[in-house]
C-alpha cells in the first residue's frame, strides 16, 4: 500500500501487463498504418510514460507530437477542459493517431474531438491505454484500447492524484476498504435530510439527496429538471431509469469522498439493486441501512410545516403527501426485507430532539 497526499493506494496492474497491452496495441496499430507514416498525438500529462513506450514497441516510420487538456482537479473530472497546447501544426493530410492514458466518461474525448474537427487530416483515430467501458458515454468509437478495466480510480504509469504518482512503474488503485457508505431510510418528513447534515460534517461525508438534485434541477431548468417535474409535483416517484443514472452521476462526482450518505435512494427495489451493481462495479459497498421511524400523522404535521416555509409544492397538500406515503408503502418499504438479508438494516426512533437522534444514529455508525 502507497500514501499519495491523505489517500492509501494498492497495487492494481503489474508492469509487465501494461507493457503487454502496449505491445499488442503496438502490433494492432502497426497492421493498420506501418506502410505509411502516422502522426502519434500523445495526451498530455498523463500519456508521457505510455507514449513514451508505445513508441520503444512501435518501430515502423512514425512522427510524434503532444496535445495538453486539463480536466482534472484532484480526483474530481470538473468537466470544465481547457486547452494548454494545441494542435500540431502541419498536419493536413496526415493519419492522426491519439493516445490517451485513460479514457472514462469520455468529456476529454469530447474536447480532443472538437480540438481536431476543423484540421483536414486524412484519418482521425483514437488509441487509449486504459479504458473504463462501463462509464464512458459512448459518443465516439475508441480504436484501439490497451486494457479494458473497471470504474476503479487509479494512479501510476503517468496517472496522478493531484500531482503525485505519475513516476510509479505500475498502476495502483484507491483503497476503498474505510469508507463508509450509508443509506438513510425512512418517510418523507422523517428527517433524513436534516441527520444527513450533521452527519456528513461528523464523519467526513457527502451527502447525496436525490430530492435535493431535483430540485437543483428544475430551479435550473435543466432537461433533467423538466422531465423530473411533472413527477414530483404530483408526489409520484420519478421513473427508475432517470433517477439512477443521476445517482451515478453524483456518485462520480466525489470519487475522492470519504464516504457517502445516500438520502432518499434508493427507493424502489430495482434502484436498490442498481445501487449494489453499481457500488461492486466501483470496489465500494453500503455498510448500514438506517430507518428514521415515526407515525404518518407526526410526519404529516412536520410535512405541512416545512410547506409554509420552503416553497415545496409537494409540502402543502396534505393528498400529495399522502400520496408520497402510498408511494412509499408500496415501493420503497419492501427495501427493508431486502436490507435485513443483507443484514445491513438499522431502525432508529425518528421522534425526539435533533440532537439525541443524531446520537442514536451516530451509535448505530460507530458499531459498524
Ligand atoms: P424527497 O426530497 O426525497 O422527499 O424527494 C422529493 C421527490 O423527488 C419525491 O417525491 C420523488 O418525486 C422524487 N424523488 C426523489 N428521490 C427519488 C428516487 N430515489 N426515486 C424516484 N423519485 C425520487
Amino acid at each position: 500500500m502507497i500514501k499519495l497526499h491523505d489517500k492509501f493506494f494498492k497495487p492494481y496492474i503489474k508492469e509487465e501487463e501494461i507493457l503487454a497491452a502496449i505491445d499488442k496495441m503496438a502490433k494492432e496499430i502497426a497492421e493498420d498504418y506501418k506502410d505509411e507514416t502516422p502522426l502519434f498525438v500523445g495526451v498530455l500529462n498523463g500519456a508521457f510514460m505510455f507514449v513514451a513506450d508505445f513508441l520503444k514497441a512501435y518501430q515502423h516510420p512514425c512522427e510524434v507530437s503532444f496535445v495538453r487538456l486539463s480536466s482534472y482537479q484532484g480526483l474530481t473530472s470538473t468537466g470544465i477542459v481547457e486547452t494548454l497546447l494545441d494542435v500540431p501544426e502541419d498536419i493536413e493530410g496526415k493519419s492522426v493517431i491519439i493516445l490517451e492514458d485513460v479514457v472514462d466518461t469520455g468529456r476529454t474525448l469530447k474536447e480532443l474531438v472538437h480540438l481536431f474537427s476543423n484540421t483536414n487530416v486524412k484519418e482521425f483515430k483514437i488509441g487509449t491505454l486504459f479504458y473504463k467501458s462501463d462509464v464512458y458515454n459512448g459518443e465516439y468509437a475508441i480504436d484501439y484500447v490497451g486494457l479494458e478495466i473497471p470504474d476503479h480510480f487509479i494512479v501510476g504509469y503517468g496517472l496522478d492524484y493531484n500531482e503525485l504518482g505519475r513516476n510509479l512503474r505500475e498502476v495502483y488503485q484507491l483503497n476503498q476498504t474505510d469508507m463508509i457508505n450509508l443509506v438513510l431510510f425512512g418517510k418523507p418528513g422523517a428527517g433524513k435530510g436534516t441527520q444527513a447534515g450533521f452527519l456528513k460534517e461528523k464523519y467526513n461525508l457527502k451527502h447525496i439527496s436525490t430530492g435535493d438534485v431535483f430540485r437543483y434541477n428544475i430551479k435550473n431548468g435543466t432537461e433533467l429538471g423538466n422531465l423530473a417535474k411533472s413527477y414530483i409535483d404530483k408526489g409520484d416517484l420519478v421513473p427508475d431509469e432517470v433517477t439512477i443514472d443521476m445517482l451515478k452521476d453524483e456518485v462520480e462526482k466525489s470519487p475522492e469522498a470519504a464516504g457517502f450518505i445516500f438520502d432518499g435512494f434508493p427507493r424502489t427495489a430495482a434502484q436498490a439493486e442498481a445501487l449494489d451493481n453499481f457500488l461492486e462495479s466501483k470496489d465500494m459497498k453500503i455498510n448500514a441501512t438506517i430507518a428514521l421511524e415515526a407515525e404518518d400523522d407526526v410526519l404529516v404535521a412536520r410535512l405541512l410545516e416545512r410547506g409554509k416555509s420552503s416553497g415545496r409544492s409537494d409540502d402543502q397538500d396534505e393528498s400529495k403527501i399522502r400520496n408520497r406515503f402510498d408511494e412509499y408503502n408500496q415501493k420503497t418499504a419492501p427495501l427493508k426485507v431486502y436490507y435485513e438479508k443483507q443484514g445491513k438494516f438499522h431502525s432508529v426512533n425518528g421522534i425526539g430532539e435533533i440532537d439525541e437522534i443524531t446520537e442514536r444514529l451516530s451509535k448505530v455508525i460507530d458499531s459498524l
